[in-house]
């Protein structure tokens, strides 16, 4: 069997009609840029997070960068953050003249150690962005704890977490702002980039509107710098036909992972746990396993393709590293960065693809 870590096509298949009449109306529109599609998906999905604002923005970064700089972080300032997320998170803080502080992961649910923070609070903290790292959200119990005993700003980073769930409460929810991708990968895609940020603060969508076109206040009026950041028309007409199929495409990506649970019996593989509060939506499923190298080599050689989200822990890159010359440690982080391992999942995964993949894995002796 060979099968593809992800395959779109299979997905357009299903939604063929679908899409490609979404297309058709936008191009027969004659309007490409910020018009009814971008309005419609924005209150789409304010509705489905359950939030009062929700703007249409470029891609997931831009969204964290927009989202910060409408939240008030100054060059100067620093924002707390996981150290095994990925690049995006810390280029957006960076994006702002602001310094990432990092924090390591939990050892259970690879999210940020919420207890971790404390200690990392300076006067020059103002906010924090918890990573609800593959489809599963952090503490936000602590967090907002956290978030109110030291004034700081919440700003969820919900790039892996469409459709996740803390206590009923749906990711995005939480802070002054979360911060969506619709990277083709993710838990919704786009046939492109594209990102949104929700909120339920009126000024804070007023200025991220004003921020992601030009900075403009009203039409040729710039009162401070702007960006192009926005979500095109044709991509949010792809998107509101993909947000009617999120939660079942969800609930399919949990079953696959309930599969892969259930299935795998061998004593040198780790599964991912689910954390009480959290329901994860398993944007990917991530294991740990001995001798990982070996291991994704033995699946490769099966036609099994494996990727490491992420290999190297964001205080090991020498971006980070030139802009704050800091030394910390990570220990938790640093054995993760060693032993993950990510899985095939994605809703249109077939059961036979899985059963193969749980015979191979095991199948798989680290050898002594
Ligand atoms: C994908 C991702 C981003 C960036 O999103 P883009 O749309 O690719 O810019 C940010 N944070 C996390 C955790 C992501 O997975």
């Amino acid at each position: 069997m060979k099968i593809p870590f992800i395959d779109f096509r299979r997905e357009y298949r299903d939604l063929k009609k679908e899409l490609d009449s979404a297309v058709k109306r936008v191009i027969n529109s004659g309007h490409y840029i910020l018009g009814k599609e971008v309005e419609e998906f924005e209150k789409a999905l304010a509705d489905y997070i359950g939030v009062k604002y929700a703007v249409g923005v470029g891609n997931g970064t831009e969204a964290l960068h927009l989202a910060l700089l409408a939240g008030g972080v100054k060059p100067g300032d620093e924002v707390i953050t996981a150290v095994n997320t990925c690049a995006p998170t810390i280029s957006a803080i960076m994006a702002c003249g602001a310094i990432p502080v990092l924090v390591d992961a939990h050892p259970l649910s690879y999210c940020l150690d919420s207890a971790a923070i404390p200690a990392k609070i300076t006067k020059k903290t103002k906010a924090v962005i918890p990573v609800h790292l593959y489809g599963q959200m952090s503490n936000m119990g602590h967090l907002m704890a956290i978030g109110k005993r030291y004034n700081l700003k919440i700003i969820e980073d919900c790039a892996q977490a469409s459709g996740a769930k803390y206590k009923n409460k749906m990711a995005g929810s939480f802070g002054i702002a979360g911060c969506f991708s619709f990277y083709p990968t993710k838990n919704i895609g786009a046939l492109g980039d594209g990102g949104m940020i929700s909120t339920n603060s009126r000024d804070l969508a007023v200025e991220c509107r004003r921020l992601r076109n030009y900075g403009e206040t009203t039409r040729y009026k710039h009162d401070s710098l702007g960006f192009n950041s926005r979500l095109d028309e044709i991509q949010a007409a792809l998107l509101r036909v993909k947000l009617k199929k999120l939660d079942e495409w969800n609930r399919r990506r949990r079953a696959i992972a309930e599969r892969y649970k259930a299935g795998i019996d061998n004593p040198d593989v780790i599964l991912p746990e689910e954390m009480e509060c959290a329901r994860h939506v398993y944007h990917l499923f991530v294991i740990r396993v001995k001798r990982r190298d070996y291991f994704r080599n033995v699946l490769k050689a099966k036609g099994i393709p494996t990727l490491i989200h992420y290999p190297i822990p964001m205080y090991r890159q020498k971006f980070y590293l030139d802009l704050t010359r800091k030394r910390d440690y990570f220990p938790v982080a640093d054995q993760l960065a060693e032993e993950i391992v990510s899985l095939p999942l994605y809703p249109y995964l077939r059961d036979e693809e899985v059963d193969y993949i749980i015979k191979i894995v095991n199948s798989y002796r680290p050898v002594k």
